[in-house]
This record gives structure tokens, sequence and C-alpha cells, in this order.
């Protein structure tokens, strides 16, 4: 087995910013860029990459065992590393709504959908702990299909 030198080197210090977002691979370089260049968090946050991004978090009824575990481990990362600010991206076109049933949203569209989501996590969210500070964000595309990312109010 060979090991791999990288030029990267361990982080030290602590960090108080989670972020949840989907593992689409259309998007990876697009949140990397927009975390680390355009809310300047220079690759100090923790990360929970999930399906469906923060959408498991809002699905107490419909994936009841989905939900207990995305709110488990976000619990360990709030709890354990001390987390005060949480960055909750959804996505355009994202897969894993495609497999949610419609009833669960007040809207067809899968934006509002994904907004509702949204809203209804940070909403949760506030209740569980009022000391963090959640941002919304949506990732889409352009023409020439460079990434997108519009601020979501909470
Ligand atoms: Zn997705």
């Amino acid at each position: 087995m060979p090991t791999f030198q990288l030029e990267s080197k361990l982080k030290r210090g602590e960090t108080e910013i989670l972020v949840i977002h989907c593992g689409d691979y259309r998007f990876q370089a697009g949140f990397h860029e927009f975390l680390n260049d355009k809310l300047n968090l220079n690759q100090n946050y923790d990360l929970m990459v999930i399906p469906g991004g923060p959408l498991s978090l809002t699905l107490f009824e419909y994936l009841p065992k989905f939900s207990w575990a995305s709110w488990k481990w976000l619990r360990f990362f709030v709890e354990k590393h001390g987390i005060k600010r949480l960055i909750l991206i959804q996505h355009q076109d994202c897969g894993f709504y495609k497999t949610m049933p419609a009833h669960l949203h007040d809207s067809a569209e899968p934006r509002e959908r994904q907004e509702q989501d949204l809203r209804r996590a940070a909403t949760t969210m506030k209740k569980d702990f009022p000391g963090l500070k959640v941002e919304l964000y949506y990732a889409g595309w352009d023409a020439p299909d460079r990434v997108t990312i519009d601020s979501i109010p909470v």
C-alpha cells in the first residue's frame, strides 16, 4: 500500500462553524469555492455531506430514521465542537428531492419546496439550539453553467 504525502497540513485550533450540503458531484467545486472564497471560511469548518443536504433534518414523519441520524450527527458537532454558526445549502435539481412525495410540501415547485425545508430546519434549530446562528443558501447555475448561490432569508 503506497503512502501519499500531501501538501495539506492538519488544521489546528478550533472551529465554530458547521456546513451541511448535498453530495451531488456537480456542485462540490462550487460549494468549496463559495465557502472558502466568498464566505472566507478558510477551510475552517466541520462538514456534513449527505444526499439532499439539510433536507434530512426535516423528515421526522416520512423518514424518521434518516432524520434521527441527521440530528444525532448535527448534535455531535454542535456539542463537541461548540458550533455557533450553521450553514445550510440546498441546490437546484437535487435528485434526492425527486424521491420525496409531493404532499410533504405546500408547493409543487421544487425550489419553493426546498426553501420551505430550509426554513423548517431553521425553525426547529431555534428551539433546540437557541444560541446557534443559522444561514440558509440555495445553489443553482446560470446559462454558461457557472454556479450561483442565493442567500435565503431565515
Ligand atoms: Zn442533491
